[in-house]
């Protein structure tokens, strides 16, 4: 076995232990490639150092600078911010990555291979809001301010152009609402497009879509799709939509990549209604870990993981319920690290 890679794990909130359980087995299986350090964020954080996301935990990332991620709690409302963003903000993380595929044939939707690479620091989810009280109304009016950058812009549409290239994609779309946010969301569309005509231009197809449409025409014909690029409000929905396409959110993995750090995570959140009851399905967090894997450039194991997943939902046939199976989280890995045990 090489050495191993060091790197932050964060169990998380919710069915969080449950999945991380699941990769942890499934990676010693595979020769334990990472020297874990865990730590806490989220609620977990709050309730071990008092902050969703203690300075240990920051620490650590800049250390390993890179991390695999169990879903963190946010309160609704009021309460504190979220420890996502927070991540994503102290670690520049720009680009979120979410490749959503049909893994189990035969659903509604067969045969999907599509990819949503979100902006992850800017846009409507800043945190610039506030209220305005107008009598004995503390909540009158509430105000929200969204910034995009043209240099903000521009490296995550450089990164959505050159993964287009690096992985072979025929297409790419920029999503956008230019229409009405002619501002905010204009100069994505402007820059993406400058960037194209300099740079991309002819090795692979650009197209343009408003985000409404888009939504419409994901749902009734996603096999145009390719990649899609877009803003981060509408980059967290569309993530969403696509992970509907696959079988939904326990099939969703994604990478949230900076120059400072990696920390992959699956796009779903603590499922607080199914947690502690051992039915969480695993496998986004699980191919969340495949792209760690291939992050680190450990394409074989990664490979190994893919095949073994595929394998115990399609061969062996153990789902959990959002699947329709009846399996536990425990049988799953039992299964799958069978799988990886037989290559
Ligand atoms: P959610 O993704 O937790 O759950 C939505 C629905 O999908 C629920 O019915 C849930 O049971 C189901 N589901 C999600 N993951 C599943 C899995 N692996 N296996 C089986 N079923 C699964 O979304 P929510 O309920 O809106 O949010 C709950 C909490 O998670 C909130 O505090 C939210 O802020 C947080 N959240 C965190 C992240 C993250 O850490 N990246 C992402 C989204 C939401």
């Amino acid at each position: 076995m090489s050495q191993q890679i060091p790197a932050t794990l964060i169990a998380g909130d919710g069915i969080g232990p449950e999945i991380v359980e699941t990769v942890l087995a499934a990676l010693e299986a595979l020769g334990s490639p990472f020297a874990w350090d865990a730590q806490s964020a989220g609620l977990a954080g709050v309730e071990s150092a008092g902050d969703p996301l203690p300075a240990a935990t920051i620490a650590s990332i800049r250390r390993t600078r890179l991390a695999l991620k169990g879903p963190l709690e946010t309160p609704s409302g009021g309460g504190y911010r979220s420890s996502n963003v927070r991540l994503r903000e102290e670690f520049k993380l720009y680009a979120n990555l979410r490749p959503a595929r049909t893994i189990i044939p035969g659903g509604r939707f067969d045969n999907i291979d599509l990819v949503v690479v979100r902006e992850n620091l800017e846009g409507l989810y800043i945190g610039h809001e506030h209220y305005i009280a107008i009598d004995d109304d503390p909540h009158a009016v509430a105000m929200a301010t969204g910034v995009n950058t043209r240099q903000g812009s521009r490296r995550l549409l450089e990164f959505a152009f050159e993964h287009a290239v690096a992985t072979g994609r025929k297409k790419v779309a920029i999503v956008h609402k230019a229409n009405i946010m002619k501002a905010l969301t204009g100069i994505f569309l402007e820059t993406g497009l400058a960037l194209y005509e300099q740079k991309y231009k002819g090795r692979f197809a650009l197209e343009t879509v408003i985000i409404d449409a888009c939504a419409m025409k994901l749902v009734l014909n996603p096999w145009q799709f390719d990649v899609l690029v877009t803003t981060n409000l509408f980059g967290d929905i569309l993530s969403d939509l696509v992970a509907g396409l696959v079988g939904g959110l326990g099939m969703t993995p994604g990478g949230n990549i900076g120059t400072d750090a990696a920390i992959f995570e699956a796009v779903h959140g603590s499922a607080p209604d199914i947690a502690g009851r051992g039915i969480a399905n695993p496998t986004a967090l699980l191919l969340a870990t495949a792209m760690m894997l291939e992050h680190c450039k450990l394409f074989e194991q990664a490979a190994c993981l893919r095949k073994a997943i595929d394998a115990t939902l399609n061969i062996d046939l153990v789902r959990t319920g959002d699947l329709g199976g009846k399996s536990t989280t425990a049988e799953f890995t039992r299964a799958l690290v069978a799988r990886i045990a037989t290559g």
